[in-house]
């Protein structure tokens, strides 16, 4: 993703913070200068939301692990200053195993407060002397701030409306006596009616609920429809999508005469083959580097090819391969059939061809 900013992996998922972040920090400070906070108070603050912010990192480390169990992998988690995503890189259709990965999350913020409390709890001073969100950040208050932060979390997550992870909760509960698409539907208009409420309490309280109300309204409408074409597109292989936009050159081809079928062409790729079987793969970027690099062209073209490959059952699930390739963004893979090239499909290919069947043609 974009203006993201890496920070590493955790359990071999990339963490990144998108770069609109450093604007909350910058008006945490702002507003805290404005108050006239001491440095030290400042910085309490900061250490204060970068910790909560530990806290919705574990939240959708929750996710991704749970997801992980049943064989999902997440692409990333990145941070806004709204909160954090996990994307998966689909979701279980089975309601049961949905259930445990929107609940894996909020369940790591519980587990969390259960700690900050045990932690405080057997500090007897401390809680005589506490007046409950009334004393500044210290190193006394901060435990109990910070239970409270992810109680809230817990909490927000708790509301029954997408994006949330209420939502897919009511969902999983929904689907395990409707079908899928029917589930979320009545989730999305429940999600849609607690929209309305956060709209109008906005508009009698504060204006930042209102804010809250449209994010949930859109995220309820784009689960739907994403469920919807993921149904809609369940019966499709990688046959139906799949394009012969490549050019098949023969092992005893030189690089010259390879070249010269592919640009004849305008293929997407070269593909090494006899009768069918592929020895490797050309793409486009390596040929282009070896005539700019005016190398010579009477070798072989198979000493140019690539000769690992990865290949892709034309039988195979649109839906499951188009989640697969989104991670390979535009690179072409052999379509097989018996072991035989039949075709060759890309991450686009599949959306374009989604894009298709969904808007039909547009004259
Ligand atoms: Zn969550």
């Amino acid at each position: 993703m974009k203006y993201t900013l890496n920070l590493g992996k955790l359990f071999g998922i990339s963490l990144k913070v998108h770069w609109t972040f450093s604007f909350l920090l910058l008006w945490i400070i702002f507003l805290n200068l404005s108050y006239g906070q001491t440095t030290m108070g400042i910085a309490w603050e900061l250490f204060f939301v970068i910790s909560v912010f530990g806290c919705v990192v574990l939240h959708e480390l929750g996710h991704a692990l749970a997801a992980r169990k049943y064989g999902i992998p997440t692409k990333d988690i990145t941070l806004y200053p709204i909160g954090g995503i996990a994307r998966l890189q689909s979701i279980p259709k089975e309601p049961l195993k949905e259930l445990v990965v929107a609940i894996a999350g909020p369940a790591i913020n519980v587990v969390i407060a259960i700690l900050l409390f045990i932690g405080f709890k057997s500090n007897q001073q401390y809680i005589e002397n506490l007046t409950l969100l009334d004393d500044p950040l210290s190193l006394a208050t901060y435990p109990f701030y910070l239970m409270t932060a992810n109680i809230v979390l817990v909490l927000f997550n708790a509301i029954p409306a997408f994006p949330m992870d209420g939502g897919r909760v009511l969902r999983a509960l929904l689907s395990m006596k409707l079908p899928r698409l029917k589930a979320t539907r009545i989730a999305m208009w429940i999600g849609q009616f607690f929209a309305g409420v956060f709209v109008i309490a906005g508009l009698f309280y504060n204006p930042f609920l209102m804010l809250i109300g449209f994010f949930v309204f859109f995220g309820a409408r784009n689960e739907y429809k994403y469920i919807k074409n993921y149904e809609k597109f369940e019966p499709f292989v990688v046959k139906d999508a799949m394009s012969q936009n490549y050019v098949p050159v023969s092992t005893k081809d030189t690089i010259n005469e390879a070249i010269e079928k592919f640009y004849n062409s305008h293929g997407q790729v070269m593909i090494v083959e006899k009768n069918g079987i592929i020895y490797g793969i050309v793409r486009r970027p390596s040929i282009e580097k070896y005539i700019k690099e005016g190398n010579n062209q009477q070798r072989k073209i198979t000493t140019l090819m690539d000769k690992e490959f990865e290949v892709i059952d034309a039988n195979q699930n649109l839906n499951k391969t188009y989640n697969y390739l989104m991670r390979k963004r535009d690179k072409y893979f052999p379509v097989m059939i018996n072991n035989r090239i039949s075709g060759i499909i890309s991450f686009s290919k599949i959306r374009e061809f989604l894009i298709l069947k969904k808007e039909g043609y547009q004259y």
